[in-house]
């Protein structure tokens, strides 16, 4: 089985996830882009049951950012790790910055999501790739 592994900035939470993930999207909600501190966010959906946690389960800590659905994170140095929803059930969303870098080049985004609610000072973006107004199957 393929597998690829990440880890939160201070390297406490490590992880392994199956490969290929079920999709890699950009999303453009409002939770993400407050949860992440960041203008969009760049998700992989990763099956449920492919997805484990290899160390730092001590540091992780969760919270319900809406209904339904919960955010983890690295309390040690505050790194956005992990999305879960009933909307998605048996689905791990991880935030495709905290992949392996040699594992996250190989993984392209499909398209943006929640694209109306994208964050008017990101600017222009050329990539080609679908917009979707709402949402195309990433978190929310
Ligand atoms: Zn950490
Ligand atoms: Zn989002």
């Amino acid at each position: 089985m393929n597998a690829g592994e990440g880890s939160c900035l201070c390297g406490a939470i490590r992880f392994r996830f199956g490969l290929p993930p079920r999709w890699v999207a950009h999303c453009h909600c409002t939770l993400c882009r407050r949860a992440q501190g960041a203008g969009f966010v760049t998700w992989i959906g990763t099956d449920g049951d492919r997805f484990e946690l290899l160390g730092g389960g001590d540091c992780l800590r969760s919270y319900r950012s809406s209904p339904g659905a919960t955010r983890s994170f690295c309390s040690c140095c505050g790194s956005p790790l992990f999305f879960e929803s009933t909307r998605w059930p048996g689905e791990v969303h991880i935030t495709l910055a905290s992949v392996d870098p040699d594992i996250a080049a190989t993984l392209q985004p499909e398209g943006h999501v929640h694209w109306a609610h994208r964050a008017p000072w990101i600017g222009d973006i050329h990539d080609g790739l679908p917009r979707h107004a709402e949402s195309g199957g990433a978190s929310s």
